[in-house]
């Protein structure tokens, strides 16, 4: 009997995760590595290293991997697995798909990261609650949206769906890497946090998210303040959202949410205030919509394990 073992692959700016699993999804071994950003050969061997490291905390052997999922940041061509504009990883445009088949010899199939977090996250609700459609909001050091919709990904006509990261929320705000100003993530994506919290006198500038909730809810007015402006946006991100594309469930995750449940207790206490005024809002934003990712659970290498199996079954039926 063969293995049939799938990995997962979450690649960020830092560092990169494998977890593999076998076809019963019975999580086997992972690994987490830095990522590797000084040139795309390095960058390759890092990944595969990672992945082998992951196999050797499994006992399993590289022949019995039938597919690998990856996210990725940045634009992705899934069609030929091609990065492009990974801006905090420095590739322009580089053919990943195609490298890492020829080094795993096994399929791979390559997604922008939110979107296969995106993934993960809508498996992960199903465990418990039967939805069809759902939006994932990435909150880390950008904010992005993945979309699921009718149970498929939402991708947009070119691969651009979901970045709400760079709404303008303030016209006089500071100066996004994408040349506008007041970009949501520069109100409340984690530079732009810990940005506010330094304005407001808060200057340990190790100060996570976390900590400036911990802060705010043992009274410190600064950390209150601060966390309010944050909420209020991303209160109102998630209401574009559900206004947008009336979805059953608004998931939230990455960095900024490390918090988990006070982390969605201060949000539905901003959607809260807004409720007071609008029935409308009322009716559409439920307090049972919202939901935060445990924050042990990585999203992204578990979808990426999703989408490899689904798209492993495609490629075979479409062989066949
Ligand atoms: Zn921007």
């Amino acid at each position: 009997v063969t293995r049939e073992l799938t990995v997962g692959l979450d690649i960020g700016g830092t560092k990169t995760e494998a977890l593999i699993v076998d076809r019963h999804d019975q999580a086997l071994g992972h690994a987490v590595q830095p990522t590797i950003t000084g040139g795309t050969d390095a960058m390759l061997d890092a990944i595969v290293e990672t992945i082998h490291a992951a196999l050797a905390n499994s006992g399993e052997d590289a022949h019995h991997i039938t597919s690998v999922g990856v996210g990725i940041p940045g634009r992705v061509l899934p069609e030929t697995g091609e990065v492009q504009h990974a801006v905090n990883l420095g590739l322009k445009s580089y053919p990943l798909g195609r490298r890492l088949t020829e080094r795993m010899n096994a399929p791979v199939f390559v997604e922008n990261d939110v979107r296969v977090a995106a993934i993960g996250a809508y498996h992960f609700v199903r465990e418990h609650e039967d939805i069809s459609s759902m939006a994932y909001l990435g909150v880390g050091t950008g904010i992005n949206a993945g979309l699921i919709l009718d149970g498929k990904v939402y991708r947009g006509a070119n691969g651009m769906a979901g970045e709400i990261g760079h709404m303008v929320v303030d016209e006089n705000g500071v100066l996004c890497n994408c040349g506008q100003r007041g970009c949501l993530e520069t109100v409340a994506g984690g530079p732009g946090i810990t940005r506010q919290a330094i304005n407001a006198g808060i200057t340990d500038s190790r100060t996570t998210t976390h900590e400036l909730i911990e802060m705010a809810q043992s009274g410190d007015e600064r950390a209150r303040l601060v966390m309010k402006r944050v909420m209020q946006h991303l209160a109102r991100a998630v209401q574009v959202l559900i206004l947008s594309y009336d979805v059953e469930k608004v998931m939230l995750g990455g960095g900024v949410t490390n918090a988990g449940d006070s982390f969605r207790d201060l949000l539905l206490a901003e959607l809260g205030e807004m409720k007071q005024h609008s029935d409308l809002v009322r009716l559409m934003i439920p307090d049972h919509k919202i939901e935060v990712l445990p924050p042990g659970f990585n999203a992204g290498a578990h979808g990426a394990i999703r989408m490899a199996q689904e798209k492993a079954v495609a490629l075979k039926n479409g062989a066949g």
